[in-house]
């Protein structure tokens, strides 16, 4: 990419700095560089704070303190896979968690077991997704429930549509054809930012999902060199068509989305191309 050659020099920028006074009437949607997973942390102007899964490991700690998160008004597990939740029992454990939503299944792999463990024992309460909307001060987080047809585990992905005004975002996990298909049959609207279902995965794009959603800017979770060959050429080919922007977490390093309620937005990555961050204006 032409872009990516044009890159004179990489500035570290002061990514971890708590919201100020100057990022009023905005929300940051942080996805962190947590390798081949997914850890996404979604702060309103109000000091809110959610966390869409946990990544495979305990980084997501050094992550949230880098942040400056002491407490969590929501986290959601997205599905029980181990690249989303394998940070799970750090999180819960060493958090102020006020509610948590998973999908609802009884998963049998140990590191599932751990969560429901550290969830009782700090005394978290656990709820399995359902069609409900929770503020996050003046952002609102819809969940998507999965459709509970009992399939495979991606597809039973606990959804979350996120807005700020004008200011949209989509989140579907590990969705794959059978789940994108579900939710889109329900009428998703267009969105500003998305999460590239499935870390990009050729089953995680399906036809009309980008023509329905439209979003300006897409992230990719994803690990260096993983060995599932994520993300597919021709999902960034396809998600190209609409969107402005495309990061990727095992390129950029972690993408931080600043959303304003007017639609508008911009991004910082840990690896910052002078001039060439883009800004977006619906
Ligand atoms: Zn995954």
């Amino acid at each position: 990419m032409l872009r990516r050659l044009l890159t004179l020099i990489v500035l570290v920028l002061g990514l971890g700095r708590p919201l100020g006074a100057q990022q009023a009437d905005s929300i940051e949607v942080i996805f962190f560089d947590v390798g081949q997973g997914d850890a996404v942390l979604v702060r309103s102007f109000e000091g809110r704070a959610a966390l869409i899964d946990a990544g495979r490991n305990s980084s997501i700690l050094d992550y949230l303190r880098e942040y400056h998160v002491d407490s969590l008004d929501l986290v959601i597990t997205s599905h029980p896979h181990e690249d989303h939740i394998g940070g799970m029992p750090t999180v819960l454990g060493m958090f102020a968690v006020a509610a948590y939503i998973d999908n609802g299944q009884r998963y049998r792999k140990g590191d599932w077991k751990l969560v429901e463990w550290v969830l009782g024992r700090m005394g978290v309460p656990r709820t399995a997704a359902r069609a409900e909307t929770f503020a996050l001060g003046s952002t609102s987080l819809r969940i998507l429930p999965p459709p509970g047809m009992g399939g495979d585990t991606n597809n039973e992905s606990v959804g979350v549509l996120l807005e700020f005004g004008k200011f949209k975002a989509l989140f579907t996990g590990d969705s794959q054809y059978e789940e994108l298909q579900y939710f889109l049959s329900l009428g998703m609207p267009t969105v500003t930012l998305m999460k590239a279902a499935h870390h990009g995965a050729r089953n995680g794009l399906i036809p009309g999902w980008a023509e329905a959603t439209k979003p300006e800017v897409v992230v990719v979770s994803v690990g260096r060199n993983n060995s599932y060959g994520h993300p597919d050429p021709w999902v960034l080919r396809y998600y190209g068509l609409f969107a402005k922007a495309i990061y990727r977490t095992d390129v950029d390093g972690t993408v931080r989305v600043i959303g304003h309620r007017d639609g508008t937005w911009r991004v910082e990555t840990a690896a910052v191309e002078l001039g060439a961050a883009p800004t977006g204006r619906r």
